[in-house]
């Protein structure tokens, strides 16, 4: 793991210098450029991106930085510092969706499917390290892809637009690693701007960066890695896929992007399934969150999230249920304490939480949450700061 800035995403000196040094050691020359892409949370807007809906990441300043050279020669070869198991070479024209379980899938993927897409990618030696958390909802994966794909978008001067570069990104992780992710996390990696949230549409793809800068209001967003991950996220996942698409089906939409907050009611009325009834309350009422976020901050009003989020995750716990103890113990902590709001983000069932809040209350807000996970018998969580960071960039 590597060390970041305080302030914004760019690695520092240190980091750099390293990988450069190390990549001048596995290969026997040194890289072409240094890249940098950075992990996310998402502020609100949860399992609502393949209902078409709405989602509003942030980028954090926990960045991939990879050290990437050229080659002409077929070749791909990949390494990272953070995992045992040395350089993994690979032949370009040989790439299959699914053949890689390893850590190495996630580059590969990008060369892959740079080149499905018709992209000249002759081949190329890397070295990355990584600050991005991994298995806390953070999005580690998505900083590998995005690093890799900024890289070679510059050395083979492909001309990708961020966009572009976010679904060649999600491409690798659907297809070629096999993980049916939304576009999310790609799309925050590629295309955060420092003290902004990105307001995604996931049905037009369409990007509108939202003022977020904490700093200037006196305000901190706290990351809560519990550190846990409760076995029947997977299962689950696909239940709550299928419970939205029936009551789309039911309500005669496509998605249930479709469904007007101001019709809720009366679509809820016409669904008889109780489980379905309350998926299509959550999406439907988060949906409409994003929106009402996205005008306060608009309007300058950053404090008045903070209930807004509370209200999110008490309908991903009783709606959506896809809460756990630990979270939920995080936002009953941290609102006691004081904070102005919280809640769960990303799958659930573990990972991490937010925390809105006072930046003079944030260290007494941390112990409490400390405490009350301590008192619980539950193992010390993981707090950080979220400052909205930067998207992927070239660092050298
Ligand atoms: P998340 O994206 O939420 O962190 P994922 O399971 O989607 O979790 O992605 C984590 C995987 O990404 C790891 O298991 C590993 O294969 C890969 N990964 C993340 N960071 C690194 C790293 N620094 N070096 C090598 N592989 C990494
Ligand atoms: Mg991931």
């Amino acid at each position: 793991a590597t060390t970041t800035t305080a302030t914004g995403a760019t690695p520092t000196a240190t980091v750099t210098e390293a990988v450069t040094e190390t990549f001048a050691e596995l290969y026997g020359a040194g890289p072409d450029g240094v890249w940098a892409a950075p992990g996310r949370v998402n502020l609100i807007g949860e399992y609502t991106d393949f209902n078409d809906g709405f989602v509003m990441p942030l980028a954090l300043p926990h960045t991939a930085v990879a050290a990437v050279a050229r080659r002409d020669d077929g070749v791909l070869r990949l390494h990272s510092a953070d995992v045992d198991g040395g350089v993994v070479q690979l032949r370009v024209d040989e790439l299959a969706p699914l053949s890689d379980g390893g850590w190495a899938a996630y580059p590969a993927g990008v060369v892959w499917a740079l080149r499905e897409a018709g992209h000249r990618v002759p081949g190329a030696d890397l070295h990355l390290t990584s600050s991005v958390p991994t298995g806390a909802g953070l999005s580690s994966s998505a900083a590998l892809e995005v690093v890799t794909a900024l890289a070679l978008d510059d050395l083979y001067a492909l001309g990708l637009s961020r966009p572009e570069l976010a679904r060649i990104a999600q491409r690798a992780e659907n297809d070629f690693v096999g993980v049916p992710c939304g576009i999310m996390d790609q799309t925050a990696s590629a295309c955060a701007v420092e003290g902004h949230v990105l307001h995604l549409d996931c049905r037009s793809l369409s990007i509108r960066q939202v003022p977020f800068d904490l700093a200037a209001h006196g305000l901190s967003l706290l990351v809560v890695d519990t550190r846990v991950k409760h076995a029947l996220g997977d299962g689950a996942y696909a239940a709550r896929r299928a419970g939205c698409e029936e009551g789309a089906r039911v309500l005669g939409v496509s998605h249930l992007r479709d469904v007007p907050y101001a019709d809720l009611d009366e679509a809820l009325g016409r669904l008889e399934d109780e489980t379905v009834r309350r998926y299509v309350r959550h999406i439907v009422s988060d949906d409409h969150r994003v929106v009402r976020i996205a005008r306060l901050l608009t309007e300058g009003d950053v404090r008045a999230v903070g209930p807004l989020l509370t209200e999110g995750h008490a309908s991903l716990r009783e709606d959506l249920r896809v809460s756990c103890d630990e979270l939920d113990l995080v936002v009953e902590s941290a609102v006691a304490a004081g904070a102005l709001g919280a809640r769960m983000t990303g799958g659930g069932f573990g990972g991490s939480a937010i925390v809105l809040v006072e930046s003079s209350a944030a260290d007494e807000v941390t112990r409490s949450v400390e405490a009350a996970f301590a008192a619980r018998g539950f193992a010390p969580p993981r707090v950080f700061p979220a400052v909205p960071s930067r998207g992927a960039h070239r660092v050298a």
